[in-house]
Formats: structure tokens, C-alpha cells, sequence
């Protein structure tokens, strides 16, 4: 899940791995599926895409095949969360997720008319340990210590969404190694600048963020339905140089 718009890209630079080039029926069809997959994601330049081939988990399986599609977070009201009224009443969701909720919808919509079923998880905006423990699988970034999934030219700053398929489909992206060296060292920004006391060296604690984010105290109303809430520890991580957020005010 690099940046992986700002090189050319060749159908020569592709190197499949072997388990994934068999000469039978079941292969050839997993290499198409993937294929008519990944050809989507690039046509409409998704900037995180990555698949998991659950085939090949010891344990733990989910599903056969995990799609992940993401953004980055490139302005902070991205995460400004809004009152939505649906067909099920009125919800509360972030621009970002209702971003990414719609590239996976397009996604699950193509592999279900094609006969496969899916279903689609969008994260929490709070840390969210389920969700980082998937992305680790993908060895396209490293879970920080502010508990979120951090990869390389964006930072924390990102939200990815995925989708658990029972289609047969090849793992991994053939054009960039792998990636998963933990960059935080000896850092501590978020740990100390967290204004709810939820992230500490041994972990975080869920319900202190919740605490802090849903207090109307520290939230900002930026228009009628639209609140910003804590975004600390997205702000002050300094990895992720195409995402860096203006200023130090972009924290409530
Ligand atoms: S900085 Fe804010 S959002 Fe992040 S863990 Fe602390 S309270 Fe939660
Ligand atoms: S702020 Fe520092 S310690 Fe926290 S996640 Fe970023 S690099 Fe790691």
C-alpha cells in the first residue's frame, strides 16, 4: 500500500509467484479474478489496494480472499464526523469512511455478480485492534504506537476498509516489496500528547478514548450535523510526509 501512483506501471514488472502460476483450471481462474480485480482498483486510481489470500493463513481464517481499499487522509475535516439520514434513520459516519465505504461497495457488487459472496467492514475511527491486526497480514506497514496502521508516505493519516470474499484470489501486490519495519523508535508524541490519557507504552485503552471524543467539551461543531473530534494522535505522528496536517491547531 505504497504510493503507488507516482510510477509507471508494467504488465513486464509483474512478478507472480510461483504457487500462483499452476496450469490448471482453479489457477487460471484466480489469476483472471485477480487480475479483473486489481485492473478495477488501478482504472480508478485507488491509492491503498491490497488483497490477502486467506488460503495461506495457519489460522484464524476469516474468509478466502480479504480486499482492502483505502484513502489518505490528506485534510483533517476528512475525519470530520457527520449525522447521515438513510433508509434506516439517521447515522453518524466520517467523509473518509463514506469515501471508502463506496470504492468497496462498487468491489463487492463485482465479485457478487459474478457469483462469489462478500462482506463489507469499514473500522472504527478509533483505534481499531481487529482491523490493525488484518492490516499487519498485508506486511505493507506496521500497527504504531499510537495504535494505528501507519505505511510509509502517509502515515497514520489513512483509513482502509476491506472486504471478506469467498473468492479464489492471489495474495499480495506483485509490484513492491514487502514493507513492515516498525519506524516509531524511540518516539513518543502520541503517547504524551493524547488529551484522554487512552494511549500509554502497555496499550490503549478503548473506553478513555471513547471518553474524551464523545464529551461535547472537546469537540467542535464545524457546521450544523458536522463535528470534529480528538484527532491527536492522527496529527502529531511525524511518518507520513505527503499527509503532514498544516498546522498544530488541526488538533482539537
Ligand atoms: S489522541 Fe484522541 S483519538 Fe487518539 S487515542 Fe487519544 S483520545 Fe483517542
Ligand atoms: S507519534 Fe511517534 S510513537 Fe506515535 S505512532 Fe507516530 S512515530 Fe510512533
Amino acid at each position: 500500500m505504497r504510493a503507488q501512483w507516482s510510477k509507471r506501471r508494467k504488465k513486464e514488472d509483474l512478478i507472480i509467484p510461483d504457487l500462483y502460476l499452476e496450469k490448471n483450471e482453479e489457477m487460471q481462474n484466480r489469476r483472471d479474478l485477480t487480475f479483473l480485480i486489481q485492473e478495477a482498483a488501478f482504472a480508478e486510481k485507488i491509492p491503498f489496494f491490497h488483497i490477502l489470500d486467506c488460503d495461506l493463513l495457519a489460522d484464524g481464517k476469516k474468509a478466502r480472499s480479504i480486499i482492502f481499499l483505502g484513502i489518505p487522509l490528506y485534510e483533517p475535516l476528512l475525519l470530520m464526523e457527520q449525522s447521515i439520514y438513510g433508509t434506516d434513520g439517521e447515522s453518524k459516519c466520517t467523509m473518509a469512511q463514506k469515501k471508502v465505504e463506496s470504492y468497496l461497495r462498487n468491489f463487492s457488487d463485482k465479485l457478487e455478480i459474478l457469483g462469489y459472496n462478500t462482506v463489507i467492514k469499514l473500522p472504527d475511527i478509533l483505534p481499531d485492534d481487529e482491523a490493525n491486526r488484518l492490516f499487519e497480514m498485508t506486511k505493507t506497514g506496521f500497527v504504531g504506537k499510537n495504535h494505528r496502521f501507519i505505511v510509509e508516505d502517509y502515515g497514520c493519516r489513512n483509513y482502509i476498509g476491506y472486504i471478506l470474499s469467498d473468492a479464489p484470489l492471489m495474495g499480495g501486490d506483485y509490484r513492491y516489496p514487502e514493507y513492515d519495519e516498525n519506524l516509531c523508535g524511540g518516539c513518543t508524541l502520541c503517547l504524551d500528547q493524547c488529551p484522554g490519557g487512552a494511549l500509554k507504552e502497555n496499550g490503549f485503552t478503548k473506553e478513555r478514548c471513547e471518553n474524551y471524543r464523545e464529551n461535547s467539551k472537546n469537540q467542535v461543531e464545524i457546521a450544523a450535523k458536522s463535528i470534529r473530534k480528538c484527532d491527536v494522535c492522527y496529527a502529531c505522528c511525524p511518518i507520513g510526509t505527503k499527509t503532514r496536517w498544516q498546522s498544530a491547531d488541526s488538533s482539537v
